[in-house]
Order: C-alpha cells, then sequence, then structure tokens
C-alpha cells in the first residue's frame, strides 16, 4: 500500500511531491474548494459532485476490499465500488500485483500485444456470441463504436434505444425521449446536435418495438442497472431478438455494467439469447480504462482494418488494462459467482429489514449480484415510468444518514448498490447495524 501523507510526516519533511494528495493535512472542504477552482464542479464524472443529493463530496484517499477512507481519514463501506468495475473489491491484491508488474514492462507501445490477445480469447471463451473482440478504452467509446459499427454493417441509420437506459456520453445515444411512449430522440443535453439524435429513437424498457426495415441496431441493458436494477420481463429480450431478426436490424447489448458480473456469460448467458454485438467496459478492466466491443465475426470485420468502418484508439489495449482483466476474469469462477449472489441477496435482506424496521417504505431487487434500491410504497418497478416514481427526496436524506453512518451509496437514487469480494459477512453485520440507524435517522428527519 502506498503510504499516505500525515500531517506530522509532511510538515517534518516539507514534503512538495507532485502526486501528494494532502490526506491528513487538508479538509475534504478545502480540498472540494480546490478542485472546483481547478475542474468544472470538481469532478470528472459529474454525478460525483453530489447535485442530486445535496452537500459535497467525499475525496478518497484510498480504498482497500469493502473499504475506502476519505482525505480525513473516515472510513467507509463501499457501495460504489467504482459503479462496479471492481469486482474483487478495491486494491485487490492479484490486481494490484498484474499492474505492478505489467507496468515495468512500459505503459503503452502503440503496437499489437500477447496480453490483448489472451483478454479477448478470455471474452471469446466465456461469451460465446464474442467471435472477435476490439478493445478501445471506455464503456463510452465501446458504445458508440457499437452504433457505428451497426450502421455500417447495415448500412442503415436508424437505432432504437429504451427510456431510462444509459449508454454513457455517446452523443447518438444521449436522447432524451417520453417514458411512456416511442418518441424520435430530442437531445438529451446541450451540446448535441439535434442530427446527432435524428435518427434515434427511444421507446419503453420491456416492451418489444414494431421495428422496421430503417432500423440499424436496437441497444439495450438486458437488465436495466441505470434507472435502479430493474430486470427483463420474461420474453423481452427473446422478443428484441425475433423482432431485430424479421427486419435484418443488429441486436445489441449493453452489457458495460452486466458483463461478467451477472456470471462469466454475463446478461446474456443468464438469459439465454445472443446479441449481434455486445458491449463491455468496467469489470474487464479491473478498475482499469478499458472497454470493448464482441460480436459475431461478420459482423465485427467491418471494422477496420478488414472492413469500412473506421475505429481506432492510441491507448486501446492498453498493456496495464489487459493485464488487470486478464487477472479478474482469472479469477471469476463459478464458486466466486455464488458466493457474490449470496452477497447481494443478503445486503438486499438487511437493508430491506433497516427500512422496514424503521418504517421506511423501500423495495431492494436482486439480479444475480446486482442489488437496486426503490423508496417508496409499491412494487418493484418495471420501466422508467415506474423507476421514477422512486422518492428522491427520501433517498436522499437516507443517502446522508448512510454517509454519515459510515456507508456509502452511490450520490443518485438510480444507481445500483454493488458488492464485491471485500463484502464479506462482518462487513455486512456491520452495514447492517449502521443501516438500521441510517433508516431510523431518515424517518426521524422526515
Ligand atoms: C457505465 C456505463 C456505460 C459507460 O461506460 P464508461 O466507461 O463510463 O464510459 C455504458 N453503458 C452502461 C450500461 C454503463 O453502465
Amino acid at each position: 500500500m502506498i503510504p499516505l501523507c500525515d500531517q506530522a510526516r509532511c510538515e517534518a519533511a516539507g514534503c512538495t511531491a507532485a502526486t501528494c494528495i494532502g490526506a491528513g493535512i487538508a479538509s475534504n472542504d478545502e480540498l472540494f474548494a480546490r478542485s472546483q477552482a481547478a475542474i468544472p464542479g470538481g469532478v470528472n464524472s459529474s454525478i460525483r459532485a453530489f447535485k442530486s443529493v445535496g452537500g459535497r463530496p467525499y475525496l478518497v484517499a484510498r480504498a482497500e476490499g469493502a473499504h475506502v477512507w476519505d482525505v480525513e481519514g473516515r472510513e467507509y463501506i463501499d457501495l460504489v465500488q467504482s459503479y462496479g468495475a471492481v469486482i474483487l473489491g478495491h486494491a485487490h491484491p492479484a490486481i494490484t500485483a498484474a499492474v505492478s508488474e505489467a507496468v515495468t514492462g512500459g505503459t503503452s507501445y502503440g503496437a499489437p500485444t500477447p496480453r490483448e490477445m489472451k483478454l479477448a480469447e478470455a471474452i471469446r471463451e466465456r461469451v460465446p456470441s464474442c467471435e472477435l473482440v476490439r478493445f478501445m478504452n471506455s464503456g463510452t467509446e465501446a458504445t458508440s463504436t457499437a452504433v457505428r459499427l451497426a450502421r455500417g454493417y447495415t448500412g442503415r441509420d436508424r437505432v432504437v434505444i429504451f427510456h431510462g437506459n444509459f449508454h454513457g456520453a455517446t452523443d447518438a445515444l444521449l436522447a432524451a425521449g417520453g417514458s411512456g411512449v416511442a418518441t424520435l430522440g430530442l437531445p438529451g443535453t446541450a451540446g448535441v446536435p439535434a442530427g446527432a439524435v435524428a435518427e434515434t429513437l427511444v421507446v419503453p424498457y420491456n416492451q418489444v418495438p414494431v421495428l422496421d426495415e430503417s432500423v440499424a441496431a436496437v441497444v439495450v441493458e438486458p437488465v436495466a442497472a441505470n434507472m435502479g436494477v430493474i430486470a427483463p420481463a420474461p420474453g423481452f429480450l427473446e422478443g428484441l431478438r425475433a423482432e431485430c431478426d424479421r427486419v435484418g436490424a443488429l441486436l445489441v447489448f449493453d452489457e458495460v455494467i452486466t458483463g461478467f458480473r451477472l456470471g462469466a456469460g454475463g446478461a446474456q448467458g443468464r438469459y439465454g439469447v445472443s446479441p449481434d454485438l455486445t458491449t463491455f467496459g468496467k469489470v474487464i478492466g479491473g478498475g482499469l480504462p478499458i472497454g470493448a466491443v464482441g460480436g459475431r465475426a461478420e459482423v465485427m470485420s467491418t471494422l477496420s482494418p478488414l472492413g469500412p468502418v473506421f475505429h481506432a484508439g492510441t491507448l486501446a489495449g492498453n498493456p496495464i488494462a489487459t493485464a488487470a482483466g486478464l487477472a479478474v476474469l482469472g479469477l471469476l469462477t463459478a464458486d466466486v459467482y455464488g458466493e457474490l449472489e449470496r452477497r447481494a441477496q443478503r445486503l438486499a435482506a438487511l437493508l430491506t429489514d433497516a427500512c422496514a424496521g424503521a418504517g421506511l417504505a423501500a423495495t431492494f431487487p436482486v439480479v444475480g449480484t446486482l442489488v437496486g434500491m426503490f423508496i417508496g410504497d409499491g412494487d418493484a418497478p418495471v420501466d422508467f415510468a415506474g423507476a421514477t416514481a422512486t422518492d428522491e427526496a427520501t433517498y436522499a436524506r437516507f443517502f446522508h444518514a448512510m454517509l454519515a453512518e459510515g456507508v456509502a451509496m452511490a450520490p443518485g437514487a438510480y444507481e445500483a448498490l454493488f458488492v464485491g469480494l471485500g463484502h464479506d459477512d462482518a462487513v455486512l453485520d456491520t452495514l447492517a447495524e449502521r443501516a438500521m440507524r441510517a433508516a431510523a435517522m431518515t424517518v426521524a428527519t422526515s
């Protein structure tokens, strides 16, 4: 572990190291104020700014297993886990060793490597629909490449997406739509020209849309994990497969969250539906920047240099990220998934008990190793309209009560809760106690 600065040591040493993070010297407030002066909003991914829950973020000094520590030395049981990227837990020894070893051989070459070959082989072995795999640096790059590839392969422009699904910061997929009906996309954010989403159709989740021959691809989160956690309704994924086949459109599963989290075969293995293309990110990099597109060889061969659809990346297939990815996939055995699923069930159960005990209405749906949270009365939702009925104000209070007790959840009401190998039963016992106090506090302050 890298030693942290502490006040006495830093002052005594007159430390001016460029990489010094000032932990133990400055407060979260001071350091976040400095960040805000240098970085828009003080963050590099907008949700981290706490805008939807209020307050200011804690700055992480280090993390290990299930825990993160902020720059003031406060410890949190972490349910963010880099939004699921660190499935083995923070600073897992196998990842640390793989990265340390790889880094001594150079950090990027601009030439092919055996390691990226091995990671592509590891993905092919586990996900049969991925006959060929191309790497990039993020899930966002993966979804934008998949859209370009689908359009290039089919010679069509139209892309169908689902309300409440999230596919990263890809212009064509940042479309806003009405929640109950199919709508042609309007820009979902400033800076996306109308033209970029003019061919993006947004339809309700868990209903199979009727397609026509203008559709290049249907892009879907096979388990929706960015509007809470919503399982596909029986027949939904099969229906999409059949409808895509009927009109000659490609089915693209965005498995950036579900890939290698819902078992080695991802959501497609779990539900037995094969997409034409799959996007990956998060888990396959072990917490390092990575993304990938995999799919049928015939479709993937449309990518340059074999075909006419351009793709490139200076750091794509990065030797450090692929080393971490190989270490992760090597450790994710069926036993590990079984254990993670047990922990996900236990997390949902203890949170359900904590909320019920305090009289706080909430449901915690579980799909495999993924846990969601919806605050309010009623059943777990099946689509975006249902998901947005969650009580965001109460979520914000519960979030801050949990944080005060030492449990870090995502600072937004629509994110999943992530367990990893660090969340053993002792950690979950402690979490249960903290959650009970936090739920009681949430109710007391409402
Ligand atoms: C996180 C996520 C993305 C974007 O991945 P980045 O690595 O953040 O660019 C895309 N799709 C889904 C389903 C995601 O959860």
